[in-house]
């Protein structure tokens, strides 16, 4: 039988996520943490973490495929600084998390959002479009603003005590940290929970892959993020930098890619992923598996002295077969990493785009 819970929460592992669970806990109520994730967020290997340090029950819930449709579909409400759509993030989190809340017993849902603490989700009107958005105006609840909002039907119900939440708000960090330690933690977690999407490097690499491919997966979004990212045109590479990834790429690999791996000498794995332009030609391939080789320090370093050329293999479509290259980083074809000067273009375009749609043009 599935354990009830007065409230769900957003638990994103950030500091801010955790004291909202901490305060609501303190009036007795108990409170299961929602942690979403997805291709760009989500660490669901820390869940018995929380439990052992913050006492915190939590369970990880994947939204990914809808997460990544909405980032292919423009998010209604903008990004932030680089591809970060707060605002319909948290709302599409608050929708979760109310279709859950039947499943659990739950009575309301809890969010760790202080008012004025990021700049696009946090203000007073984001919060207030987040709520009203959701469809959540009955169920929302920010232990942590509370006092700075207007009572919601839980506090006027009695479940939740209102003289017992808080009232923060600003970009000050130090409240909270104060509240860590009241609480005794001994590990302060940082503020947020950990966003590829509010970095910069990685918005680079997602503008290239949505530009080249019209209908990424999240799986796709996942191999962006791994190792050396390079492009020759349409032409996108993965390689490894160190074992890890070089183990991670190659869990990630499909038949359908081209996994480049070094014979008889220790070197990176490498993928590379046709996208909407097809097939790779033969040149493509072959300047890949020199580029691989490049960065197999021992067989650069032979084919130097000897002047002899390093056996590659490239598995593609079930089958695998050895080419002869010389290591090179300047090859047939241009390989080059996408750096965030991609972000601002990409925007412009896109709003350009919606100006004209809604212009009927
Ligand atoms: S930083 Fe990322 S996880 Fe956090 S609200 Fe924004 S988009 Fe969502």
């Amino acid at each position: 039988m599935t354990k009830t819970y007065d409230a769900l929460a957003l638990l994103s592992g950030g500091l801010d996520s955790i004291l909202a669970v901490k305060v609501i806990q303190d009036q007795g109520l108990r409170v299961l943490g929602l942690h979403f994730t997805s291709p760009f967020f989500g660490k669901k290997n820390l869940i018995p973490f929380w439990k052992e340090h913050y006492g915190i029950d939590a369970v990880a819930v994947n939204i990914g495929r809808q997460y990544v449709d909405m980032m292919l579909d423009g998010p209604p409400n903008n990004f932030g600084k680089w591809l970060n759509p707060c605002v319909d993030c948290k709302i599409i989190m608050i929708e979760h998390a109310k279709q859950l809340m039947e499943k659990y017993g739950a009575k309301f849902l809890i969010s760790g959002e202080v008012m004025g603490q990021r700049p696009m989700s946090q203000r007073r009107d984001a919060m207030s479009l987040i709520r009203k958005r959701a469809d959540a105006k009955d169920v929302l609840l920010r232990p942590l603003s509370a006092l700075k909002l207007e009572p919601t039907p839980v506090e006027e119900s009695g479940l939740v005590d209102r003289s017992r939440l808080l009232g923060l708000g600003g970009r000050s960090r130090k409240p909270q940290l104060e509240l860590a330690k009241q609480y005794g933690f001994t590990e302060i977690p940082t503020p947020a929970g950990g966003c590829v999407l509010a970095e910069a490097s990685a918005a680079g690499r997602f503008i290239k892959l949505m530009e080249e491919k019209t209908r990424p997966t999240p799986r796709d979004f996942v191999l962006a993020q791994v190792g050396r990212q390079v492009w020759a045109g349409s032409n996108w590479l993965s390689m490894g930098r160190k074992q890890h990834e070089n183990k991670r790429l190659t869990d990630l690999s499909t038949d359908s890619d081209y996994v480049f791996t070094s014979v008889g000498f220790p070197g990176p794995v490498a993928v590379g992923r046709p996208t909407d332009a097809g097939s790779w030609d033969v040149e493509t391939i072959r300047a890949a598996a020199e580029l691989t080789a490049s960065y197999a320090s021992k067989a650069k370093r032979l084919s130097q002295e000897t002047g002899r050329p390093v056996t590659m293999a490239v598995a593609h479509d079930g089958e695998t077969r050895e080419i002869e290259v010389m290591p090179r980083r300047e090859t047939a074809v241009d390989w080059a990493e996408p750096t965030q000067d991609l972000v601002a273009p990409w925007k412009e375009a896109r709003k350009q785009a919606q100006e004209s749609c809604e212009n009927g043009q």
